[in-house]
């Protein structure tokens, strides 16, 4: 069942059962976890980091940002945590995650794939390079 509000709890460790509706907040380790808002019990982990998420308090009411989107979890849910409630986004189409995704400059994990992507693109040609050179000098001393 889908959750309306979520109660921050501050912890210096993760419990190892997580409730439903508590929103764990770890200052010493940077983390927050929460179980799926959706009810699928899936443990959601978000580190605390300019990169990452951030957690802002007004009074005992908390908020995540950037949103909190399981896309690698069946449920695929998509929500808001705002001042202790849970703004749901509603199911969106693939088109829409990828639009969310790609918007989402916080996604650390993606950034740093797609730099690792096209720094193995620009290595290929001088890979190449240096191959076809090798070959050719060991050609030449067979001369
Ligand atoms: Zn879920």
């Amino acid at each position: 069942m889908k959750i309306s509000t979520i109660v921050p709890a501050h912890v210096d460790t993760i419990p190892d059962q997580l409730e439903d509706g508590v929103l764990y907040v770890c200052e010493q380790y940077k983390t927050v976890v929460h179980k799926c808002c959706c009810g699928c019990g899936e443990e959601v982990v978000t580190p605390l980091s300019p990169a990452e998420w951030s957690l802002r308090k007004t009074g005992d009411a908390v908020s995540l940002k950037p949103s909190i989107g399981n896309w690698s979890y069946g449920c695929k849910s998509h929500y808001w945590i705002t001042r202790n409630r849970v703004v749901w986004a509603g199911s969106m189409s693939p088109r829409e995650i990828d639009f969310v995704k790609a918007r989402d400059k916080a996604d650390k994990k993606a950034y740093v794939e797609t730099v690792n992507r096209q720094k193995s693109r620009q290595a290929w040609p001088i890979y190449m390079a240096t191959k076809l050179w090798n070959a050719l000098v060991v050609w030449w001393r067979s001369k």
